[in-house]
């Protein structure tokens, strides 16, 4: 298939036609490449659209290619995503990409108890999905910190203002290293998002689906 043209790892291209994806959606077309190759991404763009594959398969892929030792208890990668639903299936989907590569995942959101949060962190992460709340509450006790962060993906952005987490993202964001891989996905543009975006993304490639 298609999935092909994109220098994915073997395994990966595997469990993408298990799953049935025959071809990848427009905005995966557009996004792996930019993606793999490490730039920033403004993607304006809905659910449905199949983003979550367009930014977690680069991740997957780069990530299984350069194993590096997380014995350093560190996280390399954040996905934050405005509900625990967003959340969970995101974090579903990663497992099933990356089946058999051996990443360490974790989701974090609130309501359930932090303890089994706390000690999967502590392992170090290849990729933590998690929602605003939990996560700055895991920054505030010191159970988390962001010191070897290598990408960061703001999904949902539009939805974080709707639902009032906008501060919250902004002093997330306020403890992640300046250097690293910024991906921001937003359905629709308000003023408020086009400045977030102006002020974490670099030279980032626009795709709007
Ligand atoms: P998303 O927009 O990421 O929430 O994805 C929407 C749905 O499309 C999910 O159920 C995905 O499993 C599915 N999907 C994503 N990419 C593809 C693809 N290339 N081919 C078929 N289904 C896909």
């Amino acid at each position: 298939s298609e999935f092909n043209a994109f220098s994915l790892l073997g395994s990966i291209i595997d469990r993408l036609s298990l799953k049935g994806y025959k071809e990848p959606t427009p905005i995966q077309k557009e996004c792996i490449p930019i993606l793999i190759n490490g730039n920033d991404l403004l993607g304006i763009a809905q659910t449905g659209t199949g983003k979550t594959a367009a930014f977690s398969l680069p991740i997957i892929n780069n990530f299984a290619r350069n194993k590096i030792d997380i014995s350093a208890k560190s996280t390399r990668s954040l996905i934050l995503t405005p509900t625990r639903e967003l959340a969970s299936q995101i974090m579903q989907n990663i497992d099933d990409y990356a089946e058999g590569l051996a990443l360490n995942t974790k989701v974090v959101y609130g309501g359930v108890g932090r303890q089994g949060q706390v000690d999967a962190i502590a392992q170090g992460l290849d990729i933590l999905v998690a929602t605003p709340g939990r996560l700055l509450d895991l920054i505030e006790t010191g159970d988390i910190h962001f010191k070897a962060l290598e990408v960061f993906v703001l999904d949902e952005a539009d939805t974080m203002l709707d639902m009032g987490f906008f501060k919250d993202v902004q002093n997330i964001i306020a403890k992640l290293p300046k250097k690293r891989q910024t991906l921001l996905f937003s359905a629709t543009m308000p003023k408020e998002i086009e400045i977030l975006a102006q002020d974490i993304l670099t030279a980032p490639t626009k795709v709007k689906i």
